[in-house]
């Protein structure tokens, strides 16, 4: 998506240790005029897929998943991050390694909310090696719901989460792709997408 990609240049910065900062528009700040562009996108994306619910992962997708949600008319899910683990039986739970805080915490969705009829899109703001996204497929495979795809505002295309989910049959539609992101001049290569607007 030109747009997202323009905006990652223009107000982005690249941190040392692959990390791209986009927290004036996207994870702090938050555009929502771009998010709700983004939301039709993936709409656009997704436009044959049976999605009846959205699934995203706090704290920072859930802005773009309930943008998004307004274009598909489904409820957003969030798995929560928690670190006491509720035992009575009423949560999906997996773990989840953080790339940005390089630590394991437990994520928890409860059981009313995934069930066997559901047809679940996942939506998350960065996809770097997939870590966060598996751990919600592991909450979706143990409701018995369907994946219907993921859908990611922006893919570290240089780390492994993408090629991952792509090489298990996943349908991934990322927005943008970072092929390269360079710290001391700040630039910031993408991938072409010629399916994309
Ligand atoms: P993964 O689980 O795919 O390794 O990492 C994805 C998660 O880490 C995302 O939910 C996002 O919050 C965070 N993340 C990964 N890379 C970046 C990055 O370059 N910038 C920001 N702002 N967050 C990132």
């Amino acid at each position: 998506m030109k747009l997202l990609e323009e905006r990652i240049q223009r107000d982005g910065t690249v941190k040392e240790g692959n990390i791209l900062k986009v927290d004036s528009f996207l994870n702090h700040q938050m555009d929502v005029e771009l998010f709700d562009l983004m939301g039709k996108e993936f709409r656009r994306l997704f436009a044959d897929a049976p999605v009846n619910k959205i699934l995203t992962i706090e704290a920072s997708g859930i802005g773009i998943a309930c943008v998004a949600a307004l274009s598909f008319h489904v409820p957003v899910v969030f798995a929560k991050k928690t670190q006491t683990l509720n035992i009575d039986g009423q949560v999906f739970s997996s773990k989840v390694d953080s790339f940005t805080h390089k630590k394991t915490y437990d994520i928890i969705v409860s059981k009313k909310f995934l069930t066997p009829e559901d047809h679940i899109l996942i939506i998350d703001d960065f996809l770097a090696n997939g870590c966060a996204v598996l751990g919600l497929i592991d909450l979706i495979r143990a409701a018995g719901a369907t994946l219907e795809g993921v859908g990611i505002a922006v893919e570290k295309g240089f780390q492994s989460g993408g090629q991952r989910l792509r090489e298990m049959g996943i349908r991934l539609e990322s927005l943008a792709i970072a092929e390269s992101m360079d710290a001391s001049t700040g630039k910031v290569t993408f991938r072409e997408q010629p399916r994309q607007s």
